[in-house]
């Protein structure tokens, strides 16, 4: 009895100091190395195969996901990403979670929004955390006189409102960067300029007949007054990214809404290269309300140790950027940036404690 309480103290004594270990003192940051040992999430992924060797890379690195499925016609159908997610969250619990989605597929025809909250109810019992919309609702779904249909119209309205009340989050991709509306040689970054190159139906530069990137916020932003309890997770820093000063101002009208940098990380190192201090200042200001994310996608075909190695890169170079003050070269920008240095409790939140507060429940609920 004595000897197991020895060991039970010695086990909590060990416990004590590795959680210690994670604690911040004032301002203390975290280092490159400390990137293995601390638990992260990336909470804006897409996985499109159920072969384990990615997820077990992550698990590695202490890492989770939170895989999206999204109404998007280059990813599988969207029966076929649930069947991935499903079988992913079934074999690893507390390492992959999953948002689901719906198609907006006769979305003008009665009986759909009936039928798309079931399937969410369905999609929520097989462990959905969430609920993606995306792009395609303001950019390319039409309704029968051949308008564009914004996230506000009335045919979602019963749907939002179905997730408000069963307080399911909704993640909103809504519009695009605001590069996408300028001509590639004035873009910030060179991931947008390769994106919007190679998907010219997407760069609003070439079609001004479309609605602006103002337009496309402020439909978002009616949706969002409409449902004052939803709960919004604005994807790609909910498309404000041009100015951390622009995200601030979302984040303070819609208090209920938090966002993931995933695929805007450049974004915010172009503005850090010309006022760094301005870029840590919002980290901190909102640190409860930034989620981390990559948007980095495992196709249906791509072998697992190829994703696992191009998202190990990834993820430590952005860990860098972060946590560290040195300066280094990153893909979206031609010139060097300096990272942040956040204090620790700061990248706690950002890579942690904000996507377990935001999808409660997820990767086996808080630990
Ligand atoms: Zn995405």
């Amino acid at each position: 009895m004595a000897r197991r309480t020895l060991s039970n103290t010695l086990v909590a004594a060990s416990l004590a100091v590795a959680a210690g270990a994670v604690v911040a003192q004032d301002g203390a940051t975290y280092t490159l190395a400390d990137y293995d040992r601390v638990v992260k999430i990336d909470s804006h992924m897409h996985l499109h195969n159920a072969e384990s060797t990615f997820v077990e890379a992550a698990r590695r690195q202490n890492f989770k996901v939170l895989t999206i499925n999204v109404d998007y016609p280059d990813f599988p159908p969207i029966d076929e990403q649930f069947r991935v997610a499903t079988a992913l969250h079934a074999v690893f619990p507390a390492t992959v979670a999953f948002a689901g989605t719906f198609s907006v597929d006769g979305s003008d025809r009665p009986g759909w929004a009936a039928r798309t909250a079931r399937r969410i109810d369905a999609e929520v019992q097989a462990g959905a955390v969430g609920i993606k919309v995306w792009k395609n609702i303001g950019m390319s779904l039409r309704d029968a006189g051949g308008r564009l249909v914004m996230v506000d119209d009335p045919r979602f309205r019963p749907v939002f409102d179905h997730l408000a009340a069963t307080g399911v989050p909704l993640l909103g991709h809504q519009g695009e960067p605001y590069n996408c509306w300028l001509p590639l040689d004035r873009m910030t970054t060179n991931n947008d300029r390769e994106y919007f190159a190679a998907h010219p139906q997407y760069h609003m530069a070439l079609h001004p007949e479309m609605p602006s990137w103002e337009q496309q916020m402020a439909a978002r932003d009616r949706m969002l007054r409409q449902h004052p309890k939803l709960r919004f997770v604005g994807m790609h820093l909910a498309s404000e990214e041009r100015d951390v000063d622009d995200i601030a101002a979302f984040l303070d009208r819609n208090p209920g809404a938090v966002v993931d940098v995933a695929a805007r990380i450049g974004q915010l190192q172009y503005q850090s290269q010309r006022d760094r201090e301005k870029v840590r200042r919002f980290f901190v200001r909102y640190q409860d309300r930034l989620l981390y994310g990559t948007d980095l996608e495992q196709g249906p075909g791509q072998p697992g140790a190829e994703m696992a190695a191009e998202a190990e890169k990834v993820w430590r170079a952005q860990w860098r950027y972060f946590v560290s003050d040195e300066t280094f070269g990153v893909p979206e920008l031609d010139t060097p940036v300096q990272g942040l240095a956040l204090p620790r409790e700061v990248v706690d939140k950002l890579y942690r404690i904000n996507a377990q507060r935001a999808f409660p429940g997820a990767w086996g609920g808080l630990q």
